[in-house]
Formats: C-alpha cells, structure tokens, sequence
C-alpha cells in the first residue's frame, strides 16, 4: 500500500505518519526528517537544504525529487509506503507519479489532514521532539510525564529551529502558495484516492478517522 499524507505545516502529519505507518506496516517517509538528518550530518548537501529550511521556504524541485527518489528505491522493495510531506509541489507529485507508474506501483491513497491557522500557530509554537527517537510532543496538547524529558528514553526535547513565528508565517504561505495545488493536481489525476480529514480534533480522533479512511482507500 502507498499513501500520501499532505496537510499545512503543523497539521499534525508527522504524528499521525508514526500511527499509521505501525499500523498498516509501511514504511514512513518524512522529507522534513530525511532533510534535517542530512543537515545534521554536516554534509554539503545538509548545508545547501539548511538554507531554504531556516527561511521557511520550500527545497528546490530538483533536489528533493533526487534525494526522495533515492529514498523511495531503497525502501519501497514490495513493501506499504507512507509519504510525509513529499510531494510539496506540482512538479514534485509528476516526478513520483513517473517513479511510481515505472515501479508498478502507483498511489493508493492521499490523504489530507486540514487545520485551522490559529490551531497550527498554537501546535508549532508548542512542538518539542526527542532528537534521538524523533518522538513528537507538545507543551499543552501532548506533554511528555517530566517536563522537557522524552518519556521513552529519557533525552532532553528539542525545539526546531524553524519554528519560530516568523519563520512559521513563511511555512504557511508556501504551504497555500506551492503546496495546496497539489491537491488539485491529485483530485484530477486520481480523484477517487483522495480524502480529506479534520485534523483539528483531538489526535485519537484524527487517527480513527484516518485509519477508516486509509482502509476504505486502499481496499485494506
Ligand atoms: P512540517 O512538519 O512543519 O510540515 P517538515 O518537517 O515537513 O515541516 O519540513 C521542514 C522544511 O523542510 C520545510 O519548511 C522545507 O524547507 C523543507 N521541506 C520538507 N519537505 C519538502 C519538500 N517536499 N519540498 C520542498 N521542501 C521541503
Ligand atoms: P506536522 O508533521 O504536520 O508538522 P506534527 O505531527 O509535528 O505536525 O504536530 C505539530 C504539533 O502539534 C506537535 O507538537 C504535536 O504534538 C501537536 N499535535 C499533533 N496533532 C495534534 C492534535 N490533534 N491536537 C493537538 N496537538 C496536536
């Protein structure tokens, strides 16, 4: 099974991504993590991709295209795939159609996960993550039980750079600007796979509304 998760940033695809990805066995592909683990291995790549990711604007097409193309061959042998927040552009979602389709295996499902841009400043401005499990939390919404500290192995959460508030504004308006055509590019292309969902519930909610839909999409 292949899936798509697209939504605004903060929308809360990374921790759905995790929920879904165990539960249906596929392997989860965040472009965001892939970007920032290059960036932090100190290669010339990392510090290209560091540039754009600091000012909230998008990676140019060519270079994401190369490195998720990679990305995709090494893990996709057969197995469910779930992507997290790639494509971002038009011409990014034609380069993965071409992948798919010479593959064999094309889309099952794109999945949109909506929320308001109140609710979206609010979780950035809360989101903390383990830097050694990439486990999410939030302040307010999904605290961690000792403040700061990643329940499950015990490291000092981390803020991300990029959001900060100014930077968050940027996020978002080349989220409307450059990402949001791609749900029009989908519902074209292969309608029937595509479905929203409110991701302004809380995350059990999303999860379950997620889980029905990713089901009912892809025949599980
Ligand atoms: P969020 O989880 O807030 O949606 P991500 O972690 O997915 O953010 O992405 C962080 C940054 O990495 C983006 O602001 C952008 O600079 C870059 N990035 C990630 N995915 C893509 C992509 N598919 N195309 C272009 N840039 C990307
Ligand atoms: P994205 O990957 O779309 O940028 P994340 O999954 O990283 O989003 O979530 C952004 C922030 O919002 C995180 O701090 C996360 O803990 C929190 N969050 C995610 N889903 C919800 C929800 N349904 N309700 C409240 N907070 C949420």
């Amino acid at each position: 099974m292949r899936v798509v998760l697209m939504g605004p940033p903060g929308a809360g695809k990374g921790t759905q991504a995790k929920r879904l990805a165990e539960k249906f066995r596929m392997a989860h592909l965040s472009s965001g993590d892939i970007f920032r683990a290059e960036k932090a291995g100190g290669s010339a790549l990392g510090a290209k991709l560091a540039e754009y990711m600091s000012a909230g604007k998008l990676v140019p097409d060519e270079i994401v295209v190369d490195v998720m193309a990679k990305a995709i061959r090494e893990c996709s042998a057969g197995g469910g795939l779930l992507l997290d927040g790639f494509p971002r552009t038009v011409p990014q979602a034609q380069a993965l159609d071409k992948q798919l389709a010479a593959s064999r295996t094309p889309l099952d499902a794109v999945v949109v996960i909506t929320a308001d841009d109140e609710q979206i400043v609010r979780r950035i401005t809360g989101r903390r993550s383990c830097p050694k499990c990439g486990r999410i939390y939030h302040t307010e919404f999904m605290p961690p039980r000792e403040n700061n500290v990643c329940d499950d192995d015990k490291a000092t959460l981390d803020q991300r750079a990029d959001d900060k508030e100014d930077v968050v504004r940027q996020r978002l308006e080349a989220y409307y600007r450059q990402t949001e055509p791609v749900i029009g590019y989908y519902r074209q292309s292969n309608g029937e796979h595509v479905v929203e969902v409110d991701g302004n519930r809380a995350p059990e909610e999303v999860t379950a509304s997620l889980i029905e839909a990713v089901s009912r999409l892809a025949g599980a």
